[in-house]
């Protein structure tokens, strides 16, 4: 059977078997409503209740300020939106040029509505600039809204620097931390902890399950519903609770804590060192894009200048190597990533960039696969490539 490297996880995670093995006996025997009077649901409310006490441990939050969602783009939308609708005086919103879709292209609709959206720039190596976001801030502005690990090249944004400038400015800060938690230590804390109104955060990102996140909501923070309905979570919420989903995403946050405090950060990204200077040594046109910025340890986006990611994309796939590129292809023409581009990075670089995603499921042994068959694979472009240029000269 051919083997498959999944090298993707900025994408989803694998879900750990003691996620699986807590979500089990929810789906399949504590199926009752958690609203519910009875005692079978009141056992369930308590499953609930006890994984938001794991998620809120893990970002050293109280419980009562853990409000779940269907996920990360659920809980952005709900922190942006329910700013906006809560500060209805408030028509402006500052964010960065290198989010994730969930924040730009709600930032996008927003604007179309009438909301003033500022998109923060960055420098070549990703990261934000901090005197622009400070600049950009108003009296009109009813949020900031910044990520803290980019989910293409792992850059780590300064949070904490972010935070004081909001803070100095008394203006509400949201955090997507959909690519940090888990991979990062984040304190939310009253005292001494990341000066945050509103922190989003994901479960298939850190080997829970997909379709279960939370957002943040610190206390006395002014937010409105995205969506009605009944009186679940604290009426922030509507909608009958994906009870297997939660418990599933606490026991991964739990997980994930202890892993912080072990050696697996390092070792993933001992892993990922080893990829990018094995690659890097083999082939001479690939370029690590943000290399001298502060990043998480399992990501690396490599440029490979001169061919199309789309390409090389389908060509490790069909080797059973699962990657990303943060291309998109929009009417037939193959745009780079928006990211790449705030960056100002060369187009001939950017047009073949792939993200290479890691976790504590991968080993040296699937690294040194990888390294050992990616420059067959490009070299089998190239020349595919040279034969394309030569027909297309003889007409
Ligand atoms: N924010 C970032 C930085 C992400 O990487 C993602 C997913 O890739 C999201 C938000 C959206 O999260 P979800 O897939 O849980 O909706």
């Amino acid at each position: 059977m051919r083997r498959t490297v999944y090298f993707d996880n900025n994408a989803t995670t694998r879900p750990l078997d003691q996620v699986v093995d807590a979500m089990l006996p929810i789906l399949r025997e504590q199926y009752a409503n958690p609203s519910s009077v009875h005692q079978f649901g009141q056992t369930v409310r308590h499953r609930v209740e006890l994984a938001r006490e794991e998620v809120a441990a893990l970002v050293h939050a109280s419980p009562k300020e853990i409000v779940f969602t269907s996920g990360g783009t659920e809980s952005i939308n709900l922190a942006i939106r329910g700013t906006l609708a809560a500060r209805p005086a408030k028509r402006h919103l500052v964010t960065s040029a290198v989010e994730h879709s969930a924040v730009y292209r709600l930032a996008d609709a927003l604007e179309d509505e009438g909301v003033r959206v500022d998109r923060v720039g960055v420098d070549r190596d990703g990261q934000l600039d901090c005197d622009e976001l400070a600049e950009r801030i108003t009296d009109e502005t009813a949020l900031v809204s910044l990520m803290h690990v980019n989910n293409e090249t792992g850059v780590v944004f300064d949070v904490e620097r972010i935070a004081a400038i909001t803070q100095e400015r008394g203006v509400p800060l949201h955090i997507d931390a959909v690519q940090s938690a888990g991979k990062l230590p984040i304190d939310l804390s009253p005292d001494g902890g990341l000066a945050a109104q509103l922190v989003s955060i994901s479960g298939h990102k850190l080997h829970g399950p997909k379709g279960v996140g939370a957002l943040f909501i610190r206390r006395r923070t002014r937010i409105a519903p995205l969506i009605y309905g009944g009186r679940q979570e604290r009426e922030l919420r509507a909608g009958t609770e994906n009870v297997a989903g939660i418990v599933g995403f606490g026991a991964a946050c739990t997980h994930a804590r202890s892993a912080l405090t072990g050696d697996e950060t390092a070792r993933v990204a001992a892993l990922r060192d080893r990829l990018e200077a094995g690659i890097l040594a083999a082939i001479p046109f690939a370029h690590v894009n943000g290399r001298s910025a502060n990043r998480v340890c399992n990501t690396t986006n490599i440029g490979f200048e001169g061919l199309e990611a789309e390409a090389i994309l389908l060509l490790l796939s069909e080797a059973g190597i699962c990657t990303s590129s943060g291309s998109a292809c929009s009417s037939g023409s193959l745009e780079p990533s928006h990211v790449l581009k705030a960056m100002g990075i060369d187009p001939r670089i950017a047009h073949g960039a792939i993200r290479f995603s890691l976790s504590r499921f991968n080993t040296a042994e699937e690294v040194d696969h990888v390294v050992a068959e990616l420059p067959k694979l490009l070299a089998r472009l190239t020349a595919l490539a040279h034969a394309g240029a030569k027909s297309a000269l003889s007409y």
